[in-house]
């Protein structure tokens, strides 16, 4: 194997507890960061994703107030529970676990976060100011993914870099991202032509498409630096089930020069992200100096 694996738990491990630090520092100005989570149900993957970051929030110092709705809340009273965490000093960040039960709109949901506390960067506020250059929270997985890239190459400028997936979560913020670093970026899809010949382009190769090892060794441009976002259950050899990515891990780990694990590359990094971002709306809330770096 040629490439150098990123180690995304090392390095969301270094990160939270930079968070964690800075944390502190924030708790002695008199300033505790809070994080609000909102599940609405009992979808098991979303409680596993919830009770994680409450875990990751208290390890940090930060508040973590949890609110938990049985799965036929109506949209009014999940609109009435944000609009009290709005109001609530307490909490600086807000985060409405996804998906939601197919009778509330997400996009509804999500516009009613105010956007300083919006720490999963999907307000539309947030969005158009990434894109318009403007200051704003960014998505924690593309987030994570900058971070990754950046400790692993420093500068981006010039690159030439290809995502696949066009997801308002991962695929556009990261094109977003990169394009901000100055990398040359080209967004591919379920509909683009030829995408084998289109990834061997990258020198940087995001993949965020939910398809498990469709991109494979010769796909990749030798040398390249490929970050899988991809999480994706199949069935193993003995039939228990694993997690791939959506890179072929072994082919591309023969030609590109670095490349992201599944597990233990992007995921660590995101829920370290939402971290970041809790901490830094908390500072811009109380007019503090912002924490260098952790927005990207
Ligand atoms: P999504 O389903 O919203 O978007 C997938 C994108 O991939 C779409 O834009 C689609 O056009 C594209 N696509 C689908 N099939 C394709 C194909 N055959 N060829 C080219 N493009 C194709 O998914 P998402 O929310 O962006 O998530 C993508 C993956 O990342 C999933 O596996 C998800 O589980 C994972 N994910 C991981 C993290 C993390 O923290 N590691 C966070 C979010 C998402």
């Amino acid at each position: 194997m040629a490439a150098e694996i990123i180690d995304g738990r090392a390095l969301g491990a270094a990160l939270r507890a930079r968070v964690a630090d800075e944390a502190a520092r924030l708790a002695a100005a008199g300033v505790v960061p809070g994080l609000a989570v909102v599940l609405v149900g009992e979808e098991p993957a979303s409680r596993v994703y919830v009770a994680s970051k409450r875990r990751a929030t208290l390890e940090a110092g930060m508040a973590s107030f949890e609110h938990r709705l049985p799965a036929g809340t109506d949209a009014a009273d999940l609109l009435s529970l944000i609009a009290r965490l709005n109001a609530d000093p307490a909490v600086h960040g807000i985060l409405v676990q996804l998906p939601l039960p197919a009778h509330l709109d997400a996009a509804a949901v999500i516009h009613a976060i105010d956007p300083a506390k919006d720490v999963d960067g999907f307000h539309i506020s947030n969005a158009g100011r990434l894109a318009t250059g403007q200051m704003a929270l960014v998505p924690c997985t593309p987030l994570g993914c900058l971070m990754l890239l950046r400790h692993r190459l420093g500068s981006l400028a010039g690159a030439e870099a290809v995502v696949v997936g066009r997801s308002n979560i991962v695929g556009k913020p990261m094109a977003q991202l990169l394009l901000r670093e100055d990398a040359t970026v080209t967004i591919a899809h379920s509909r683009s032509r030829d995408l084998p010949a289109v990834c061997r382009r990258a020198e940087i190769l995001v993949a965020a498409v939910g398809r498990a090892e469709l991109i494979r060794g010769d796909w990749i441009r030798p040398g390249a630096t490929v970050i899988d976002v991809g999480i994706n259950r199949v069935a193993g050899a003995d039939g228990t089930a694993r997690l791939v990515g959506d890179v072929h891990f072994a082919s591309a780990a023969e030609v590109a020069g670095a490349i992201t694990p599944v597990p233990g590359g992007v995921g660590p990094m995101t829920i370290a992200c939402l971290l970041a971002n809790t901490l830094t709306a908390a500072a811009r809330a109380h007019g503090l100096p912002e924490p260098e770096g952790l927005t990207g």
